[in-house]
């Protein structure tokens, strides 16, 4: 995990601190599958800047995260710039839930879980090898990537088969 002590820093009002940090990342599980970051620790530009009343927290980074096409199951990789801006009040402000941000707890940034959220918010609805993925034949299995093709509506479904029987009855 991948933190920040903020006591360290020291920053005053009107200051600001900017420092690129290596982020470990955890796998992501999406569908039942599994994503890798590439790296598994990508570097990440923070920004933190102390107001009069608190503390500004800007979170930037670019990473790629490798696993299977949610069609076709070929293995892609999704690239993602990510931007996140947090705020922590100052003691005098404390008790408002709302101005204080998740990721700083007891003078420490979990730099780690900031941008695992970050980038779990910039992820595709679906993770595709490309936008017009055909994926895999239903009937068959096969790439329909690879090899086009349909079937004879009536061969594999069973509901057709139910249905013909009724259509013989009829
Ligand atoms: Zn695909
Ligand atoms: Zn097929």
């Amino acid at each position: 995990m991948t933190s920040l002590d903020l006591r360290r820093l020291r920053i005053r009002p009107g200051e600001q601190h900017r420092e690129r940090r290596a982020v470990e990342l955890e796998p992501y599980d999406l569908g039942g599958q599994r994503y890798e970051p590439h790296p598994r620790d990508p570097e990440a530009d923070l920004t933190l800047t102390r107001t009069r009343d608190g503390l500004v927290l800007e979170l930037d980074l670019g990473a790629r995260l490798a696993g299977p096409c949610f069609r076709c199951l070929t293995d892609t990789e999704v690239e993602l710039r990510v931007r996140g801006r947090e705020y922590q009040a100052g003691r005098g402000a404390a008790d408002d839930e709302e101005l204080r941000t998740p990721y700083v707890e007891d003078e420490t940034l979990d730099v780690s879980r900031w941008a695992r959220d970050a980038i779990a918010l910039a992820l595709p609805e679906k993770i595709l090898c490309r936008e017009d993925c055909a994926g895999l034949c239903a009937v068959c299995g096969r790439d329909l990537n690879a090899e086009p093709h349909t079937h004879e509506e009536t061969a594999a479904d069973p509901r057709w088969g139910a249905l013909a029987e009724l259509r013989d009855r009829l």
